[in-house]
């Protein structure tokens, strides 16, 4: 596989004031508040001030990988719309631009830059979510056509998705990591059923997802048949390093370009609503603590101090994953660590919390501690160890992969996948 993604070297390009010069002058010549955003991203994705680290072939400039998140905020300060957030831009994208084939960079890049189609993950599956090279979702080409049939679970966004990033089983008869194929799944057609899942936070973000006789392009295939669990592994190591989403500050009445790309960011973000009591608030532990009259409480005064060393901890260890990539390097081991800090901070913050509030801490509504954000983080805080890789998965990859130590044993690793018994 060739990995365009850090195909140029992190000392190329202009320095950081050169191209936030660059981009400025740029922005003053062609940006207009008034013009349709498909319009403007059209112009971004034509100049390469889309994805800049990009190569020049696929819409972007070839520049080091810090480029595109100096670019990012630089056009947001500069009071013009950015690229799309999303699981297109941040998951689909990136795999398809690593692994291809060309016809499907050309296909498909452009409508998600543009903010056109919209993609949802269709990994899990209710017998394989850790194991998730065990899921037995069969796709079968009939001529043109893969048919595909199965279920997924815990497919956030997908019940407004265009398009899903589905690993689904070719072939039996080999051992599991290597029948599984990934594919670009047109997600609105009969074959495909959504149906919402209530969680105990009171949202509904994610979806079982049903696939009866579903069809896919022949073409749709990201990268090759057969060969999907290295496009599987692409998409996982950009969800871990985006676990912290970013929502863009657009001001509101600023023009159509600006308020399509707020309502598009309103949309996207009613679903992850949730998501900051998922890693726990520890930005309101002082004002629960002073609001609850126990600002002065020595146990309390303590157990802030520690999570607030390891929400500063925490930080640092996303800024080195952060350092790291704009150095060039790909997502990696840094992913993995990010991601258990943010479990123990989360899981930190719980207990914090629920210290301060006491039984209370359950309550919502009216009168309830933070008007129910309390209860909020306290029920959405487990999401944040499972969401993307349990905490034992990244475990077991440290130890692995960093730590050098003997893998775990996986007896059905090396037989074919039709002679394994699965749990689903
Ligand atoms: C907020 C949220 C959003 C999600 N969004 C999506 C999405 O968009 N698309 C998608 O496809 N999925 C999504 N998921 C699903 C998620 O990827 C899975 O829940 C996760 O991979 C765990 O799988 P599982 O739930 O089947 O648990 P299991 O794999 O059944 O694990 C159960 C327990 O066993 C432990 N365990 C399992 N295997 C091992 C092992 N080898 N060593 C040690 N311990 C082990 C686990 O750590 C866990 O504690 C989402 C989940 C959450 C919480």
């Amino acid at each position: 596989m060739t990995d365009l993604t850090t195909a140029s070297p992190a000392t190329a390009g202009p320095d950081r004031e050169q191209l936030r010069a660059d981009l400025a002058a740029w922005v003053h010549e062609h940006w207009d508040p008034q013009m349709a955003l498909s319009h403007w991203r059209r112009q971004l994705l034509e100049a390469g001030w889309a994805v800049p680290s990009w190569p020049e072939r696929w819409h972007g400039m070839g520049l080091p990988a810090w480029a595109d998140d100096l670019v990012g905020s630089e056009l947001i300060r500069l009071g013009a719309a950015g690229i799309p957030v999303g699981s297109g831009t941040w998951l689909a994208a990136p795999t398809i631009l690593a692994h291809g084939p060309d016809e499907l960079r050309e296909r498909l890049l452009e409508p998600i830059l543009i903010g056109e189609q919209t993609w949802c993950q269709l990994f899990s599956e209710p017998g394989a979510g850790s194991d998730l090279a065990g899921l037995s979702t069969s796709a079968v080409l009939d001529g043109e056509t893969w048919v595909v049939n199965g279920q997924k679970v815990w497919n956030t966004s997908a019940h407004h998705a265009d398009m899903g990033m589905l690993l689904a089983r070719t072939d039996t008869s080999v051992p599991k990591h290597q029948g599984i194929t990934y594919f670009a799944l047109p997600m609105r057609q009969p074959g495909v059923e959504v149906r919402q899942l209530r969680q105990m936070n009171f949202h509904a973000s994610f979806n079982e997802v049903f696939l009866t006789d579903a069809r896919i392009p022949k073409d749709n295939v990201i990268g090759e048949v057969g060969k999907g669990w290295a496009a599987a592994l692409t998409t996982l190591a950009y969800e871990r390093r985006f676990s912290a989403l970013q929502r863009p500050a657009y001001s509101p009445g600023a023009g159509r370009a600006l308020d399509e790309a707020r309502a598009e960011a309103d949309d996207h973000f009613a679903t992850y609503s949730w998501y900051p009591q998922r890693a726990g608030r520890p930005d309101l532990v002082i004002e629960h603590a002073r609001s609850a009259g126990v600002g002065d409480d020595p146990v309390i005064r303590q157990a802030i101090a520690r999570l607030i060393t390891l929400w500063r901890a925490s930080a640092w260890t996303a800024e080195r994953a952060r350092v790291a990539r704009s150095r060039g390097a790909r997502p990696g081991a840094e992913g993995s660590i990010g991601k258990l800090a943010a479990s123990n901070l989360a899981r930190e913050c719980g207990r914090v919390h629920s210290m301060i509030a006491g039984a209370s801490a359950l309550l919502t509504g009216p009168g309830s501690p933070m008007n129910g954000v309390v209860a909020e983080i306290l029920m959405s805080v487990p999401g944040q160890s499972i969401a993307g890789g349990t905490d034992e998965i990244q475990k077991n990859i440290l130890a692995e992969k960093v730590l050098g130590l003997p893998p775990e044993v996986r007896i059905d690793k090396d037989v074919p996948f039709s002679q394994i018994r699965h749990r689903g």
